[in-house]
């Protein structure tokens, strides 16, 4: 007998370090080598012990969110002999996240006067980078070097960040299909995602399963919206500050402005980009216009007027795009925050998900008084408003999409308990043939069983 097994070493029920391992009768396949955000500890490292002593003849990488690369130096210290595949724009993202994340922890350390202990050294990363083979959107590629086995995988757009990507993984006439972050209709930049036709199984994301808001929220109506609020605190002479994440975000936010701007919807202004997501912005500028034919290259450094350091004085009226998207303590977005908090003509608008615990997960949900005691002011004048553009599916999508793939198997992750919940019974009310499973961190699951090779007697 010869099974599929799977086992989660990383996160399940939080978006934290997404890393699954699928058996494949004899051959071992990691699909992403996440770090949970807010954990750059060996804690916050999937248990890669746990696999060590399986085989692991390929790493597939679905985008270069650090929830889904974080810990990719680490997997390969353990499993050195394995082939890295992903997108030709994940790689080159892959490189700069990595770097700025060590740089980031080892400046955390020093603030916090804390032993430094990084995961990985930049020598490391230097000499990994030469192992990731790329491969384009619906391209069929084999294992190399078990071409015997049969295995194929092939990448689709997922629709969720530049370069990201669903994984089809074909073995013995089985297919399973990892959603990696998934984003089924257009955004202001990225079309929508797509995918193979109907898989066996389907291993996929809930980030958005406990949403009902966001799957009422109509876009055009959000984009109003948005477009008003913006025009007030503009005239206003308001400075207004959009913490974002610096790979996704940060582009399609700054694309959604340009065009608002372009069409008079909002009043001329400058655009300012800070932290990180300017050295983004020139890989989309280099990379989207390879996969996008129709988006101008260089786009994005023609939009921003310029950069706007920490320290600075804030000047109104301006737009101002910054990282972290979550307001962390010592990011640049945390200090622009504390500095916009005590004058009513600026505000802060929330466009993108934030982790209840944090900073910006106390803006989501408007808690205005523990936020004054964490920017050190005495009340928090600056406005505050939440804006649902994101770069996840809403579960209706999720749930359509699923019903179109048909698998027989579905396996919920990536996502807080009642998003998993959620999307658990929404699946098996919508199909109740198939088997769903939210998989337990560490615990094995068998998807298939198939009779064993012929030759393996
Ligand atoms: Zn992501
Ligand atoms: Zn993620």
């Amino acid at each position: 007998m010869m099974n599929i097994e799977y086992c989660s070493i990383g996160d399940v029920d939080k978006i934290g370090a997404s890393a699954h391992y699928l058996q494949l009768g004899r051959y071992g396949v990691l699909l992403d080598t996440g770090l949970d955000p807010h954990n750059d500890n060996p804690e916050g490292v999937p248990d890669y012990e746990q696999i060590a002593h399986r085989n692991v003849h390929a790493i597939l990488i679905s985008h270069a969110h650090l929830d889904h690369i974080g810990s990719l130096p680490v997997a390969l210290r353990y499993f050195n002999r394995a082939r890295v595949y992903m997108t030709p724009s994940t790689a080159d993202l892959t490189e700069v996240m990595l770097a700025h994340a060590l740089e980031v922890q080892r400046k955390k350390a020093l603030e916090n006067w804390e032993s430094y202990q990084p995961l990985y050294t930049p020598e490391f990363l230097e000499m990994i980078r030469y192992l990731f083979q790329t491969f384009p959107y619906e391209e069929p590629f084999p294992l190399h070097g078990y071409e015997e086995s049969g295995i194929r995988f092939t990448f689709y757009d997922a629709g969720h960040i530049l370069g990201s990507a669903g994984i089809l993984i074909e073995f013995q006439g089985k297919r399973i299909f990892y959603t990696g972050n998934v984003r089924t209709s257009a955004q202001f930049i990225l079309r929508g995602a797509r995918f193979p036709d109907g898989v066996d199984v389907l291993i996929t994301e809930a980030t958005y399963g406990s949403d009902a808001e966001a799957e009422r929220t109509k876009r055009s109506q959000e984009i109003d919206r948005f477009a008003r609020r913006l025009s007030e605190h503009i005239r206003l002479g308001g400075v207004i500050l959009l913490p974002v994440f610096a790979l996704g975000r940060t582009q399609e936010m700054l694309m959604l402005i340009h065009r608002l701007r372009q069409r008079g919807k909002i009043p001329a202004v400058p655009i300012f980009v800070a932290g990180m997501g300017l050295r983004i912005n020139r890989l989309y500028d280099r990379m989207l216009h390879k996969i996008y034919p129709q988006y101008d290259r260089g786009l994005l450094r023609t939009i921003t007027f310029g950069r706007w350091s920490r320290g600075q004085r804030l000047q109104g009226p301006a737009i101002l795009i910054s990282t972290s998207g979550m307001l962390m303590p010592n990011s640049p977005s945390f200090a622009f925050a504390s500095q916009l908090a005590r004058d009513a003509r600026n505000a802060i608008f929330m466009v993108g998900y934030a982790d209840p615990e944090t900073p910006g997960g106390l803006l989501r949900a408007q808690k205005r008084e523990e936020l004054a005691r964490l920017f050190n002011v005495k009340s928090l004048e600056c406005n505050v408003e939440l804006f649902r553009f994101s770069a996840h599916s809403h579960r209706g999508e999720l749930l359509k999409m699923i019903r179109r793939l048909s698998p027989e198997t579905v396996i919920v992750t990536h996502g807080e308990p009642e998003a998993l919940q959620w999307m658990a019974s929404a699946v098996q009310n919508a199909m109740p043939g198939t088997t769903v499973v939210i998989p337990r961190k560490g615990q094995w699951y068998t998807l298939a069983t198939l009779p064993a090779a012929p030759n393996a007697s």
